[in-house]
């Protein structure tokens, strides 16, 4: 008998038949995440129904040396969750549910495969906002949230998903089960190990349960539209409304290619004002409508806003954001690379346009477009392979983008993480010593290397 049915074996015994699958009984989902990148049937899936199935299921592997994969929702955009034909994959999709909202602390205790939406609902119905929230909330769960450290729409106001978790229970590659189900907010007893497994991306433990932070419900909120003149204006538009208005609930910067493009994508083509401006911002706010029209009246004055338009119903506010959500369409339109990078706010304009003079020298007549949550510094770049020369370059437009991030100091990861796809250009954002550091938390919490093995560190 080999290792791995040897290990198999074990893995039904401990679990039940009906928990371990393998060939034809696995679906095809399970062999990649959304971005489609080598997709590979594992050599077994695994669908443990509780903690204790985790567990007994890490120490079996454990004992083997037999890899396993961490797999949510399969939503991920950087090959995380994706399986080779000799990892064990271990999905948490029936380690679903709520199991408490605790109104007095403010807070939710969830089991790791819910998905993101089944949370927002059952906390909007308890009279309280989680405000995490992605395009792919129905089918995202929450473990896979935590282990990616995921952004999103709202993080300019809340925070990326690390300040959103108050405790976590995760399994360790050997079995051991960690119990950090922390409710407080203060608590100062030692290292803060939950953070670890935040953005760890399935290296280092897999989480099972989780304690989240709620929010008061918003009131209601405006969108604006403002055509400004310059990326300096961009950040000072920025810093007033936060002084004046208070931090919007969105602020969603398009360069002028990425505006045209998504006013070129809509059912009915018209821009609701002059495409020639520089850059566009779509914000939303919760401050009283009086309140931003002053706010907007010193904004024209000063010379930061040159042109605008408040929408005045829910149509009109959906009308805006479609030309914002032209990021939908990338997949069906242009043949995207997308870039999803941090830099510094101040440095995010000379980054925009150095990036594109050097892939314009590169690959003259090459399109992209840019658009970013300059707010949270992060910024979105996607090159249209359909306009580069055939096969498109695609490591070498990665080369230049990644080295021209590292250039001006900034991440080649903002939201998505490394995983798979962004292993190789990690060390233009961190140094040789961090990275020997990320290796020994690695060999230390998983000495024989069998979680997620070749995600982030390789
Ligand atoms: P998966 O893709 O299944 O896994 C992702 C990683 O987490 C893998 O490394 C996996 O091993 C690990 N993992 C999963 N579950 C666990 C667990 N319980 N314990 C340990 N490790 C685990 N991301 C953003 O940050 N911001 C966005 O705005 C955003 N928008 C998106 C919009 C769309 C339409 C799509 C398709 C994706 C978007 N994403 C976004 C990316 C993706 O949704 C997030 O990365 C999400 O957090 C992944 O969750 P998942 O459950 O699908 O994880």
């Amino acid at each position: 008998m080999t290792n791995l049915q040897q290990t198999l074996d074990q893995l039904r015994e401990a679990l039940g038949e009906a928990q371990v699958l393998t060939g034809d009984a696995i679906n095809a989902r399970h062999y990649s995440d959304w971005t489609g990148h080598a997709p590979a049937c594992p050599a077994a899936l695994l669908l443990p129904r509780n903690t204790d199935e985790v567990s007994a299921a890490l120490r079996i592997c454990n004992a083997a040396q037999q890899s396993v994969v961490p797999q949510g929702g399969m939503t991920g955009l950087a090959g995380g969750a994706i399986p080779r034909t000799s990892d064990v994959a271990l999905s948490l999709e029936r380690l679903r549910g709520i199991e408490e909202i605790d109104a007095a602390s403010a807070t939710i205790s969830v089991l790791a495969g819910t998905t993101l939406q089944d949370i927002q609902q059952a906390v909007h119905d308890a009279g309280f906002l989680f405000p995490l929230d992605l395009g792919a909330r129905g089918s995202c769960q929450i473990g896979g949230n935590i282990a990616t450290n995921a952004g999103g729409n709202a993080v300019i106001r809340y925070g990326m998903t690390r300040e959103l978790v108050l405790g976590l229970e995760v399994v360790l590659a050997d079995g051991r089960v960690l119990n950090l189900m922390n409710k407080m907010i203060k608590n100062n007893c030692g290292y803060d190990l939950k953070q670890c497994f935040i953005g760890s991306e399935g290296t280092l433990g897999v989480i099972t349960r989780a304690v989240l932070k709620l929010a008061p419900q918003p009131g209601e909120t405006t969108t604006l539209l403002c055509a400004l003149p310059d990326y300096a204006s961009a950040v000072s538009l920025l810093r007033r409304l936060q002084r004046d208005a208070g931090t919007p609930q969105a602020y969603e910067l398009m360069w002028q290619d990425f505006f045209r493009t998504g006013v070129s994508w809509l059912e009915n083509p018209v821009s609701p004002m002059p495409d020639h401006h520089p850059l566009y911002v779509l914000l939303e706010s919760v401050a009283s409508r009086e309140v931003l029209e002053q706010t907007l009246e010193a904004a024209l004055e000063a010379g930061e806003v040159v042109d605008a338009i408040m929408a005045s119903s829910h149509t009109q506010a959906r009308a805006l954001w479609k030309i914002r959500e032209a990021t939908g369409e990338f997949p069906v339109r242009l043949a995207p690379l997308n870039f999803d990078i941090s830099l510094p706010i101040g440095q995010i304009g000379d980054f925009a346009q150095m990036c594109r003079q050097r892939l314009e020298q590169q690959w003259p007549g090459n399109h992209s477009v840019y658009f970013g949550h300059i707010g949270d510094s992060n910024l979105h770049l996607t090159v249209d392979c359909n306009s580069l020369p055939q096969p498109a370059p695609i490591l070498e437009i990665e080369d230049l983008v990644y080295t021209a991030v590292g250039e001006m100091g900034g991440a080649v990861s903002a939201e998505h993480g490394i995983g798979l796809l962004k292993r190789e250009f990690l060390h233009h954002s961190v140094s040789p010593e961090a990275l020997a550091t990320m290796r020994q938390l690695k060999d230390c919490l998983d000495p024989h290397g069998i979680l997620n093995p070749g995600k982030i560190l390789g």
